[in-house]
């Protein structure tokens, strides 16, 4: 008897030893991202599905083309005046419209250096919601993004859905997130986007970072098409101000990257970080205990300022 307890106690080390060695894989098996839910919603009454977010294409509203067709001289003040010390000083232009790409559940072994490429290619940047436990994976091309211009986000430790957390499961995650920011990039990040959108009032009011969801989901990570990501964010009726949700870890969304970055440039859009748009489009603040979800970026943009006047001849 003692032998067969033995036995067992033997086989399940060995399982357990197998189960963690096995490699880490990056979280795409895992529900798809959600709507945000609403601020006092339980979390135990989560919706199943994803409530599309995607935004029904309106035929007859237009794209800002008159922005789209303004020169693009940079007149604007350089970005990140004071808060990047490793960001180039872009020049951002308050006077014409804004798009923030996002890409979440990376990094990515390979997928990110390549979202990256195009991203530098075109002189633009984007945010990326890194899920701490990946950022082994690939720690280089994380410093690379961040060294761009790029801003760099929480996704949580182990892409874990905070909503369903109490407060001390979300510190803990936090806190292990945050172990692995410093070590690989010296820093820790302000911005944190909760895995599916899922958040609760203790989350938002406690965690200290700024909460960012987003406005437009083609789901590249359902239906992974290059083609079809493309046109669901060409058919949105409106872009600036707008936050697009993409994940860093399919190649149909590096496809789908090296089409939208430049023609949302030609469409005259400025690529900008999440704190860029907060700051330059919104003329407000990155802060912590705050969040910035679909509502904000999708009604609250102002008006763009009228050009600077020419000089007068
Ligand atoms: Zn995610």
């Amino acid at each position: 008897m003692r032998r067969m307890i033995l036995l067992l106690i033997l086989t399940l080390l060995l399982t357990s030893c197998g189960a963690a060695a096995a490699p880490m894989e990056p979280p795409e098996h895992q529900l798809p991202e959600e709507t945000e839910s609403a601020d006092t919603a339980d979390p135990g009454q989560m919706p199943e599905l994803p409530v599309s977010d995607l935004d029904t294409p309106v035929a007859e509203e237009q794209p800002e083309t008159d922005e789209g067709t303004a020169l693009p001289e940079e007149v604007g003040e350089p970005a990140a005046e004071e808060t990047g010390e490793t960001q180039p000083a872009r020049a951002l232009d308050r006077t014409r419209p804004m798009v923030a790409l996002t890409y979440d559940d990376g990094p990515h072994a390979v997928y990110t250096d390549q979202i990256l490429d195009i991203l530098e290619e075109h002189g633009a940047v984007a945010t990326f919601f890194e899920v701490a436990r990946n950022l082994p994976n690939a720690p280089d091309a994380v410093r690379r993004a961040a060294a761009m211009g790029c801003e760099v986000g929480s996704h949580s430790y182990r892409h874990a859905d905070l909503g369903k957390m109490d407060k001390d499961s979300q510190l803990a995650d936090q806190a292990a997130a945050d172990a692995l920011f410093q070590e690989v990039l010296g820093t820790t990040p302000t911005l944190l986007r909760p895995p599916y959108g899922s958040m609760n009032k203790t989350l938002k009011t406690t965690c200290g970072r700024s909460i960012v969801t987003w406005t437009i989901d083609p789901e590249d990570w359902l239906c992974k098409n290059a083609a079809t990501v493309v046109s669901r964010v060409q058919g949105q009726s409106r872009l600036d101000g707008q936050v697009i949700l993409l994940h860093s870890i399919y190649p149909s969304t590096v496809e789908a990257t090296k089409t939208l970055v430049p023609w949302l440039q030609e469409q005259g859009y400025q690529l900008v970080t999440i704190s860029e748009l907060i700051e330059y489009r919104f003329n407000d603040q990155v802060e912590p205990n705050r969040s910035y979800n679909y509502d904000y970026f999708r009604f609250q943009v102002p008006e763009l300022p009228t050009a600077a006047e020419p000089a007068a001849a």
